[in-house]
Parts: C-alpha cells; structure tokens; sequence
C-alpha cells in the first residue's frame, strides 16, 4: 500500500486488497461497497471485451457531486451564510454523455447545474440541463449563433448566464436581446491580479486570455444601465486556473473577488452570484504539496476559504452575500475512470548475454574489458571502473568501425560492459555518496515493460505538459516487485512513454513492478484519468478510442457489481473514415489483388477466400494489439 502511495492519491476510492488486488470502494458514505478489479477484469474478459480499456465506476462520479455539493451546504451553515450554493459542471472537463448524464442526475437534489465554453457544450447543456432551478453557466468567445441560442434557453424558462469575455461581446448580446425582446442574464468575467500557482497560472494576470479589466467592467455595467439592461447583470466570474496548487492562491483570489463584487453592489448592481471558477486540485502524486502534480488542502478547506472569505469581506463592507458558484470539473471526474491494460513485453539494454569465455588472439579490449568484470567486486573505487567500463566501450565502437574489432568481439563487450553496470548499480545501492554519473544507473539498467495503449490517446497530459498520473499493479500487490520499470506504449513514437511514477516517497522516473510470468497476463492500470485525459486523446498512429465499460455497485450486495453499458471503441475502419479513407473500397482493392494471384495460381481459391476474410476482420477489429 505505501509503496504505491494509493492511500494518498485514491482520495478514499481505491485501496490494496489483503489478496494483492486492488480494490475500489466507489462510495464514501458507504464504505462496505467494496469491488475486487480483478474481479472486474475476469467479467471483461468473460464478455469478451479487449483491452485496453477505459474503467468508469459511476458511483464514484455521483459521490464526488454529493461530496462538493455536501460540503458547500455544511459549510455554508456553519459560517451562517445567508445565500446558497448553485454549483455547475464544466462540460469540457469530460463532454461523454454517460458523464453528464450522470452528474446531472446525482446533482438534481442540490440544483447543480452544467457550464458550456463553446457552441456545441451550449447545445448539449440546453438539452441535458433540464432543471429549471439550476444554473446554465456560459463561458468562452461567443458568436450571434451563440448568443442566439442562450436567449432561445432564456425564453424557455432556463436560468442561462451568458459571461462576458470581452468587451465587443456585450454589444453583440445587447443587440441580439433587444431584436428578440428577451431579456438575458449577464455575467462579467474579471481578468484577475492574482495569479494561481502551477501548470495553469496563465489563466490570471495581466496576460489572460480571458476576461475584462476592472476599468472594462465598470465600462460594461454602465453600457448595460444606459441601455435600460442595468438589472440583467447578475454574476461576477472569475477564473484563475485549473489544478490550483497553493491555497493561499485561492484565498487571494476570493478576496480580490469578494471586493470587485462588493464595491459594484454599493455602486447600485446588485449582483446575485459570484462564480468562483475552477481550480480545486486534485493530489496526482500524493504528496499534499505545492508540486504541480499535487495541493496543500483538501476539497473541505478549499469549500472553507470560498465560503469564510467571501462572507468576512461582505460582513466588513456591509454588503449582502451572493449566492456562490463554483466550476470544479477536475475534481468531480478525475477519480472515476483509469485504464486498465497489459503488459505485452520487455525491453532491457543488457537482455541478451552472449558467452564471452576467452579466445586466442581475441582484441585486447575485449580481455580488458574480462578483467574489469571480473575484478568489480575486489576494488573500491567504482567510480574509476565506471570510467573505464566506458571509455573502452566507446573504443570498441569506434575499433569496429575500422575493421579492428569483430562484431562477435564487439558484441562480448558489450554484454561484459553491461555486466560490470549491473554489478556497480548493485555495490551502489548501499553506497553513502553516489557519483553523479552513477546515479542514472538504476534507471538505465531498468527495463521498459511495453505497454497495450498508446499514451498519445489515453493520457495526453503526461507527454504534453509531464502530468504525473498514478500507476499500479492491478494484482500481486502482495508480492515484493522485485524489477524497476518505466512504461513505454506501442506508438512508433520515442514520446510514447511514461517515466514520472508515483511512489511512496514521492515520484521516481521508475516503478518496481513484478517480473512477467509466461502465460500470465499482468494487468496495469492508469489512474485519476477522469478529467481531460479522457477525452481530450488523439489518434496519432490510428491508435483509436478505447473499449469501455461503466460499472455499478448493488445496495443489497455490497461486493458485488454489474456492467451496465459497454461502448466499444474505435474500430481500424473508424478511425480510417475519419481519415477521409473508404475502408469498403480499400477492402474492395485488396480483393481484387488477392483474386489476380488466384486466377494466376499463387494462391488456390480457398486460401484466396481466407487471406480476404481475414483483411475485413482486420478493418472491422480494434486498433491495439490483439492479446489471446
Ligand atoms: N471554468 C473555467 C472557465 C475553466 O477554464 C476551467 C478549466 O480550466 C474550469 C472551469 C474547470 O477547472 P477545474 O477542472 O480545475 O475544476
């Protein structure tokens, strides 16, 4: 359990069987639910669906939205705040409708309403945001089409906010409602001075994409009160960064908020919500730091400082609190699905030995090099041997390229070099002071397990922007994992891998894992891959989307589950359509070719019937490698 740290980044949801499996405990008010994965994956194999494949375990989405929503009201009690929570979900956190669809069902008992950032998240959130009592959040440059459908959202009775990027927006909103005559509700989104801490500390600033000045907002109020539409303002937002890593960050920020939203009221807008925009963390790496890949609280004080600072600057300027918006999307998914995949192979630098026994007259770099192996144990100063390991290897080359050294010779040398590394890792691991040069050695003796998944599709972020993202073991979790690995996928890309691991003092460019059994799968799984890593992968190499499976718990039996929906992913012939490929016309080719080597007797007709067949099959199979 310590090793993979899963306590610290599970968030309560996942936890290591005394059986070595890990297991999921999808709802944090009822921790008897309890769901062995490998049991998971036997009922995946048995309905016959490949891996690899993205796991959804749906309660843990509907325990996220109570959790926030939860959180929101208790607090909101204690500091007797006299105005509600209306949360939203930021669609673009994971647009699948399973997600949405849930989220917006677990969410109905406490209003929680759905946020949009583009023309097709509004026409989604119009149709799946059906709660008249909830709040439609809309963010993002806008057109008139845009602005078209938000008032046609007004005229049905929804409670849609449009917020005001910028200034020209405005103008087109104004216009657009008075030739509808309906009437809109206006947000204006403030360009902070604070700026949060972490990958996404661009949002606030100076620089931001997003938002209008203090001077831009005063401007935008006014035009609304010339044009008689003063009333329609009715939010503050705010918004200055996803996975907000230090908390101070998020105090500013609500205290900066607080006093824009304070001084407007007194200046006659009265305003009813302030959004206070994304940005609760989520602890990838487990370590309750201010890495990026972590955060120094909890969902519970980030709740607190929302709620208690904006009360405390209200109370102070004597102003009646808003009702409080917030657009935590990371936070609600994140936990709720991984990718499960398998091992399918071993890359090692030193994997093949070959017999290096002495010969007559063989190089004397090769018997250099024997000797050096040899003498590894005897000697104290491995930082010499480390040299000479090195500059003789190099010389080798070099004395192959001019026909000195044969490739047999150059191929014992090789295989004597990697043997003095494994020996010098060995003497170092208990060293007190470790040369630099030697440091490296643990990973580059490390093998690379190749994995069943391109990271390009199921977990874009790590090689985009290196977010570390928890993997573990599935099974034999009670087993010591005696190899040091990094992952590499099956991509034809060097980018393909994964080298940042979450480990029990922190994250290490390797994970130790088990040593491979033949005929036994061994099962991984990509954590914490909920939010944006799911739905924001691309198909580099055709690699497609994945397999699917959405998981239940019963009630009545609390270590059981079921599979209620399986979506397959991409077929090849999927991914070739959206290419602009025509895989029936491609099939059509490749048959024609076939029947010309029949009609000239290379093949007999049946071979020609099967080698056809098994070309369609391919078109119409999955994109990854195919496991037995
Ligand atoms: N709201 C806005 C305007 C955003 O830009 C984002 C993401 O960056 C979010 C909400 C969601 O933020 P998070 O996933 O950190 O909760």
């Amino acid at each position: 359990e310590r090793l993979y740290s899963v306590g610290r980044w599970g968030g309560g949801y996942f936890e290591i069987g005394e059986n070595g499996n890990l297991h999921v405990t999808p709802d944090l008010d009822n921790k008897d639910i309890r769901i062995d994965f490998k049991a998971v994956l036997e009922e995946i194999k048995e309905e016959g669906i490949q891996l690899p494949v993205v796991v959804r375990f749906h309660d843990i989405l509907r325990s996220q939205v109570e959790k926030l929503n939860e959180t929101f009201r208790r607090t909101m009690n204690d500091a007797e705040y006299g105005a509600q929570y209306m949360g939203v979900y930021p669609v673009k956190v994971n647009q699948m409708r399973e997600v949405v669809e849930e989220i917006v069902d677990a969410g109905k008992p406490f209003n929680y309403g759905l946020e949009a950032g583009s023309k097709a998240e509004l026409i989604t959130a119009l149709a799946y945001n059906t709660n008249e009592d909830s709040l439609t959040v809309l963010n993002g440059y806008k057109d008139e089409e845009f602005m078209r459908l938000a008032l046609l959202a007004r005229k049905l009775g929804r409670k849609v906010i449009v917020v005001i990027e910028k200034f020209s927006e405005l103008l087109l909103l104004v216009k657009i409602a008075k030739e509808l005559d309906i009437q809109p509700i206006v947000g204006l989104r403030s360009k902070m001075t604070v700026k949060g801490r972490g990958k996404w500390e661009g949002s606030g600033g100076d620089r931001a994409k997003f938002g209008l000045t203090i001077s831009e907002i005063i401007k935008a109020a006014r035009y609304l009160e010339s044009e008689g539409m003063g009333d329609t303002f009715k939010l503050l937002h705010f918004h200055i960064g996803s996975q907000l890593t230090d908390i101070r960050a998020v105090k500013e920020a609500i205290n900066e908020g607080a006093r824009i939203y304070a001084e407007l009221y007194r200046m006659g807008f009265k305003l009813d919500y302030v959004d206070v925009g994304g940005g609760l963390g989520i602890d990838y790496d487990g370590s309750k730091s201010t890495n990026d890949s972590s955060r120094n609280y909890s969902m519970e004080e980030y709740v607190a400082d929302v709620v208690f600072g904006m009360k405390e600057v209200c109370d102070l300027e004597d102003v009646p609190v808003p009702n409080l918006v917030s657009e935590s999307g990371r936070a609600i998914t994140a936990h709720h699905s991984c990718v499960v995949t398998q091992i399918v192979g071993e890359i090692r630098a030193n994997s093949a030995e070959i017999d290096t026994k002495e010969e007559d007259d063989e190089h004397i770099l090769v018997s250099n090099m024997r000797d050096l192996a040899l003498g590894v144990d005897q000697q104290d100063n491995l930082q010499e041997i480390f040299n000479d390991a090195s500059q003789w290897k190099e010389q080798a080359i070099d004395a192959f390229k001019l026909r000195v050294v044969t490739l047999e010779e150059l191929a014992k040398i090789e295989t004597l070099y990697w043997q003095i590394m494994v020996k010098l890792r060995h003497r170092t691991r208990d060293a007190e002071f470790v040369p630099e040069e030697m440091q490296e050695l643990e990973y580059t003796l490390s093998s690379q397990y190749l994995c069943n998944f391109s990271v390009f599709q199921s977990a874009a972020d790590t090689w985009a922007i290196d977010q570390v993202l928890p993997v573990v073991p599935i099974t034999r979790m009670n087993e010591r994992p005696t190899v040091n690995c990094s992952l590499v996928d099956i991509t034809c890309d060097s980018d393909g891998k994964i080298d940042q691991f979450v480990i029990e003092n922190g994250v290490s460019d390797v994970l130790p894992m088990h040593p491979l059994r033949s005929g036994e799968e061994y099962y991984l799984g990509l954590f914490l891959t909920g939010a944006y890593q799911d739905v924001m992968g691309d198909m580099h190499n055709l690699f497609g989307r994945l397999n699917e499976v959405h998981i239940f718990s019963y009630d009545d039996d609390p270590q059981d589950f079921y599979i209620e929906e399986v979506v397959p992913g991409s077929s090849v012939e999927n991914v070739l359509s959206i290419m602009q490929y025509h895989p029936s016309s491609m099939a059509q080719t490749v048959k024609r070719m076939i029947d010309r080597k029949v009609s000239e007797g290379i093949m007999n007709p049946r071979e020609g019937v099967k080698w056809t067949d098994f070309y369609e099959q391919c078109l119409a199979g999955y994109t990854y490698l195919k496991q037995k």
